[in-house]
C-alpha cells in the first residue's frame, strides 16, 4: 500500500515570499547560520519582475527590475538559502513550531516565520472591466503593452505605477492617454516631467472611469467611459488596450484571520519593529508597509525581521 501521508520539512526560519523583503531576510538569516528556507510563490522574485527600469535602486544608475531580481535570487542562493518554488496555501500560526501547507503537497514546519508576501495590483471594480480582463484590460504593462502595437491604449491613476506603465507603453501604442481623478499627480517630479513632455501622451484631468465598452465576438476593449468627476459629464475615449494602474493593496489573505490587521489588510508590526502580534511570526515589505512600499525600504525590513527573527530564537533556545 502506498504512503500517502504528507511529507514534512521541519527548518528554523521559514521565509514566505521571493520579492526584496524576502531575498534580504534570507541573506541575512543564511548568514546568522539560520539555514532558512524561502518558498517563492506564484511570481518569484515579486512585483519588480515585472517592471522594467529601476532606478532609485542604490549602487544601480539603472538596472531592469526582473534583472535585480535574479540578482537578488542568485545572492541569496550563494550565501546557502534553500530557495522552493512552492506556494504557501495555508498556515497555522496557533502554536509552534508553526505548520504551512503548500500547493505541492509539502508541509513545512518552522520555529520562526517571516511573511514577505507583498502586495497585488488593486482593480476598479466594475463588472465590464471584470468582463474585459485578459481581452484588452490590464493591470501590467510590462506584460501585456506589446499587444498594442500601433493602437491607442488608456491608462487609470496618477502615482508612480500609472506613470512608468503609461511611458513604456509609448514605446508601442499610436496614443496613450491617462485618466487622473484629480489635478495633479502623486508620482515623482522626474517621472511626471518624462510623462509630461511625451508627445504620445495625453491627460485627461479629473476623471474616473465609469465603464470599459467592447465588442462581444471576439471580445475586446473598444474604449472606456470617462465621468468628470465635477460635472459628471461622460466622455467615451478610444482605446484597445485598458490598463488599471491605481494602486496594491497587501497580500495578507494567507494570515489576515490569525494577525492583527489595519489600514485594508496591511499587518500590523510593532513599532520600529518587523514582531507581528503572535512571537516567532515577522513580516516585511509590502505586506505590512502602507507608506513606503519601495523595493529599498522593503529590503530594509527584510534585514530586519532576518535580525529580529535570529533574537527571537537564540532567546527561544536559551
Ligand atoms: P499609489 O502611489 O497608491 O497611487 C495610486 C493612484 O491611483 C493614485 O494616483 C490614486 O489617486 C489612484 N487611484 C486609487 N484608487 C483609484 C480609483 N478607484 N479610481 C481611480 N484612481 C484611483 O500606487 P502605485 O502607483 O501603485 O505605487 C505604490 C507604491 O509603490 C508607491 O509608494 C510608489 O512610490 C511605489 N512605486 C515606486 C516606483 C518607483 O520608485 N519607480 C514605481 C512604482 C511604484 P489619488 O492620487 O487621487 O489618490
Amino acid at each position: 500500500m502506498s504512503d500517502t501521508s504528507p511529507q514534512t520539512r521541519h527548518t528554523r526560519v521559514l521565509i514566505i515570499g521571493s520579492g526584496p523583503a524576502g531575498y534580504t531576510a534570507a541573506v541575512y538569516a543564511s548568514r546568522a547560520m539560520l539555514e532558512p528556507v524561502l518558498i517563492q510563490g506564484i511570481q518569484p522574485g515579486g512585483q519588480l519582475t515585472i517592471t522594467t527600469e529601476v532606478e532609485n535602486w542604490p549602487g544601480e544608475t539603472e538596472i531592469q527590475g526582473p534583472d535585480l531580481m535574479v540578482n537578488m535570487e542568485a545572492h541569496a542562493r550563494a550565501v546557502g538559502t534553500e530557495i522552493i518554488a512552492d506556494y504557501i496555501a495555508s498556515i497555522d500560526l496557533s502554536k509552534r513550531p508553526f505548520t504551512a501547507q503548500s500547493d505541492s503537497g509539502m508541509v513545512y514546519t518552522a520555529d520562526a516565520v517571516i511573511l514577505c508576501t507583498g502586495a497585488q495590483a488593486k482593480w476598479l471594480g466594475l463588472p465590464s472591466e471584470e468582463k474585459f480582463k485578459g481581452f484588452g484590460v490590464s493591470a501590467c504593462a510590462t506584460c501585456d503593452g506589446f499587444f498594442y502595437r500601433g493602437q491607442e491604449v488608456v491608462v487609470i491613476g496618477g502615482g508612480n505605477t500609472a506613470v512608468e506603465e503609461a511611458l513604456f507603453l509609448t514605446n508601442f501604442a499610436s496614443k496613450v492617454t491617462l485618466i487622473h481623478r484629480r489635478d495633479t499627480l502623486r508620482s515623482e517630479k522626474i517621472l511626471q516631467d518624462r510623462l509630461f513632455k511625451n508627445p504620445k501622451v495625453e491627460i485627461l484631468w479629473n476623471h474616473s472611469v465609469d465603464e470599459v465598452v467592447g465588442s462581444e465576438a471576439p471580445l475586446g476593449v473598444e474604449g472606456v467611459k470617462a465621468r468628470h468627476v465635477d460635472t459628471g459629464e461622460v466622455t467615451e475615449v478610444p482605446c484597445k488596450g485598458f490598463f488599471v494602474a491605481i494602486g496594491h493593496a497587501p497580500a495578507s489573505e494567507l494570515v489576515k484571520d490569525q494577525l492583527e490587521t489595519h489600514m485594508g489588510g496591511y499587518v500590523v508590526t510593532k513599532p520600529d519593529s518587523t514582531a507581528t502580534s503572535i512571537p516567532g511570526v515577522f513580516a516585511a515589505g509590502d505586506l505590512t508597509d502602507h507608506i513606503y512600499r519601495q523595493a529599498v525600504t522593503s529590503a530594509g525590513m527584510g534585514c530586519m525581521a532576518a535580525l529580529e527573527a535570529e533574537k527571537f530564537l537564540a532567546e527561544d533556545e536559551s
